[in-house]
């Protein structure tokens, strides 16, 4: 924990429940190499009191704020200005204060870019199949589909895929979406002309670590990076079954830590050191 003084400057995290965030360490860690005199504390705020905490983070001088589950919607109702991304996915997370009060970004956006550059992988002109509809492949999809990527969203409830396609069709009218439903002959066919297979379900999730959106006996397309949104387990049964099929994989704790590092940017204007706070991230995991 870095040394708290009286110039200690202030950040956290709202959430409700907020208890088992690894954004206050990772954050703390990186404070402290840095030798910044800030602070990182988790928020616990109930859904009622959203608009009061925000209003009273600006009354207790906050350099900013990330906000999470379940408030990445409400706060929309609390800030005076917000990003074309966090718009265009209807997500804030992170609360920025300008001199005409708090702007809402999105950095999971950028966070989820940042994994694939450093894995070498550019989405323009490239074939992306994305499993699951839900909140994180709004964000997953809006990113890979303005980044130039032809997707398909194959969801369980195709209704929800279709929905979303279209939304994101509405937002960038020259994307290219397709839906389809989440069962073996559609993946296939998908996942042939895929050279990125992007897991947004929550299967594989502690604590039911044995589970995977992709169907067993169906090969895994070698060529493709896996990517999965669940970060714990780290190594779950879906990179799994990709990496024995011979194909690279990303864990979802790299976008977390990215998105936390786009934020912290934001609010210093300083790039933190993000291998330090993947570290960090990975003790705090091992821990939990
Ligand atoms: P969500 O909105 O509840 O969506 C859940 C998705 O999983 C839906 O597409 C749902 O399909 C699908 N699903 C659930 N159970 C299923 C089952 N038994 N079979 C097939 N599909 C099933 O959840 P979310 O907010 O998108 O979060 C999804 C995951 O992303 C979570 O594990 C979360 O921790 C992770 N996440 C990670 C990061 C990161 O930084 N790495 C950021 C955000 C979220 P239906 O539509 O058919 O119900």
């Amino acid at each position: 924990m870095p040394e708290i003084t009286g110039g200690t400057r202030l950040v956290g995290v709202m959430g409700w429940p907020i208890a088992h965030s690894m954004s206050p360490p990772m954050h703390n860690a990186a404070f402290c190499q840095l030798g910044m005199d800030c602070c990182y504390v988790p928020l616990p705020v109930h859904p009622d009191d959203l608009p009061q905490a925000v209003a009273g983070l600006r009354a207790l001088g906050f350099v900013g704020c990330n906000v999470t589950i379940p408030h990445k919607q409400g706060v929309w109702g609390c800030v005076d200005q917000v990003s074309e991304d966090a718009q265009a996915v209807g997500a804030v997370n992170t609360l920025i204060p300008t001199e005409n009060g708090w702007y809402g970004g999105n950095s999971d956006i950028p966070g989820f870019l940042w994994s694939l550059k450093e894995a070498g992988y550019d989405p323009m002109g490239k074939g992306a199949l994305v499993l699951g509809a839900g909140g994180a492949a709004r964000g997953i999809v809006y990113a890979l589909a303005k980044s130039g990527a032809q997707v398909h969203i194959a969801n369980r409830t195709v209704a929800r895929a279709e929905t979303l396609a279209a939304e994101i069709t509405g937002l960038l009218p020259t994307a290219q979406i397709e839906s389809l439903p989440l069962v073996p002959r559609a993946l296939r066919a998908a996942g042939d002309g895929a050279s990125l297979v992007v897991n947004t379900t929550s299967l594989g999730m502690w604590p039911h670590a044995d589970r995977s959106p992709w169907p067993d006996g169906l090969p895994f397309p070698r060529h493709a990076i896996a990517f999965d949104s669940v970060y714990n387990p780290l190594r779950t049964r879906f990179l799994h079954q990709a990496a024995q099929a011979g194909a690279a994989t990303i864990t979802g704790l790299k976008m977390l830590v990215y998105q936390g590092a786009v934020s912290f940017e934001w609010w210093f204007d300083v790039a933190p050191p993000t291998d330090l706070m993947y570290a960090v991230c990975l003790q705090h995991l091992g821990r939990s």
